[in-house]
């Protein structure tokens, strides 16, 4: 995740600490960030997506765990369930994200997240269709602590509606927002960027500033599961929309507005955003600006080095799937992200996360742990390798079978990335 509140309007906001390591006034000595990085990115526990149930009464065109309306026999036992979230606390993931599936569709879903909340102290956040979140269960979501609830919304009104398989999903949805603002649940909207839906970014930000949503995350495309039947952006499609998003997300941010703007799932939004933040320092030290104060100058300056340097210490796709990032389905499987759910590193069943997570002997494991080397194509010869990551392996794998290979998702040029060039720093 990449949080453009901090990284492209400098404003502090509540992911800064586990997200970039530090407020942004923070910044660290410049010899001593390399080694830092390095540590902390792979010591990072992962935040765990549990796709507690497989089960969901919506039919979500980009659905990437394929769900349909029944009941999944394999599905974890409450008990189960219990011993793998207990296992998840010792272990110190530093979240459990309850999916599915629609995972309200769980009956014992409030029992698990009290347990998890009161017994094992674990942090909670919800990730929903919306529609079943009436007044009373978003108090409950509150009651319990879940920390937030992210709710999809894959465009405005019919848009969403042809996505979701179900006349009226937007308006339902809409109104689970609105119940959890009344309770004071934090909330935020998600949506999946395809060429359906993109046209309706400008009023998804128009939607946020109207109802005040506090948080918005923006996923790029993966096309697992149903996902690989909807139409995928463009590279160029896809920049354009980043440099909407980039504009949209500053103007809040200029007005005063209170607002966390995140894209997920391609890190070479990380790498585009420090060049635009570069691109603005040249033209702040232009020729025609040559009356600016020094002071000013040296303030733009820093900026793009800093962002440089928090985008270093997350990692991106370095500390992602595989690392920092985990899935555990409905049966137990763990599986390296929530869109390989074709490759699983074993089942809480029979082995407890902490001890599977741990084992490098599977060499998918062992590689996303230390994926550097093993690029290959544009993303091995990548200026910006060292802060994307390669982005995605899964998309990658999905596209070409190697997981090694360039992510066919990268909308950044040649140029930009300086393609056969030597590795350098800004
Ligand atoms: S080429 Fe690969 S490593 Fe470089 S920015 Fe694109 S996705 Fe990231």
């Amino acid at each position: 995740m990449l949080d453009l509140t901090v990284l492209y309007c400098g404003r502090e906001t509540g992911s800064m600490p586990h997200r970039y390591g530090r407020a942004l006034r923070g910044s660290l000595t410049q010899g001593e960030e390399p080694h830092r990085v390095a540590q902390t990115a792979l010591s990072r526990r992962p935040v765990v997506v549990w796709n507690m149930t497989r089960r969901c009464f919506l039919r979500c065109v980009h659905c990437y765990s394929d769900s349909t309306n029944q009941c999944d026999q394999g599905e974890l036992t409450t008990t189960e369930a219990k011993a793998m979230l207990a296992d998840l606390a010792s272990f110190k993931v530093p979240v459990v994200i309850f999916s599915g599936g629609e995972a309200l569709m769980r009956p014992d879903f409030f029992e698990l997240a009290a347990y998890a909340k009161e017994e094992l102290d674990l942090r909670l956040t919800l990730s929903t269709n919306g529609i079943l979140i009436t007044p009373k269960v978003a108090a409950r979501l509150k009651a319990v602590g879940f920390s937030y609830v992210g709710i999809s919304l894959d465009g405005i009104g019919a848009i969403n509606d042809e996505f979701r398989g179900l006349k009226g999903a937007y308006q339902l949805a809409l109104q689970g927002i609105r119940h959890c603002q009344a309770v004071g649940q934090k909330v935020g909207l998600r949506m999946t960027l395809t060429r359906q839906n993109v046209k309706d970014l400008p009023r998804i930000f128009d939607l946020i500033e109207s109802e005040q949503i506090p948080r918005a995350c923006f996923y790029h495309l993966v096309p697992s599961g149903r996902g690989h039947s909807v139409a995928a952006l463009t590279p160029p499609e896809t920049r354009h929309a980043m440099d909407v998003i980039l504009e949209r997300t500053r103007d809040l941010v200029t007005r005063g507005i209170t607002v966390e703007i995140l894209t997920v799932d391609n890190h070479c939004d990380g790498p585009y955003l420090y060049l635009k933040v570069l691109e603005g320092e040249r033209k702040v030290m232009s020729p025609e600006n040559g009356t600016l104060e020094r002071s000013t100058i040296a303030s733009t300056r820093s900026r793009a080095r800093q962002v440089y340097e928090l985008l270093q210490w997350n990692g991106g796709g370095v500390a992602s799937s595989g690392v920092g990032l985990a899935c555990i389905d409905w049966a137990g499987n763990i599986h390296p992200d929530q869109f390989w759910m074709h490759y699983s590193f074993g089942n809480v069943r029979e082995r407890p996360f902490s001890q599977v997570w741990s084992d490098l002997s599977d060499p998918l494991m062992a590689g996303l742990k230390n994926r550097l080397p093993y690029l290959k194509g544009r993303c091995g010869n990548c200026r910006f390798k060292g802060l994307c990551g390669g982005s995605l392996r899964v998309r990658a794998e999905l596209a070409t079978g190697d997981p090694w290979a360039s992510d066919p998702a990268c909308y950044l040029t040649d140029d930009e990335i300086e393609l056969g060039h030597a590795p350098r720093v800004p």
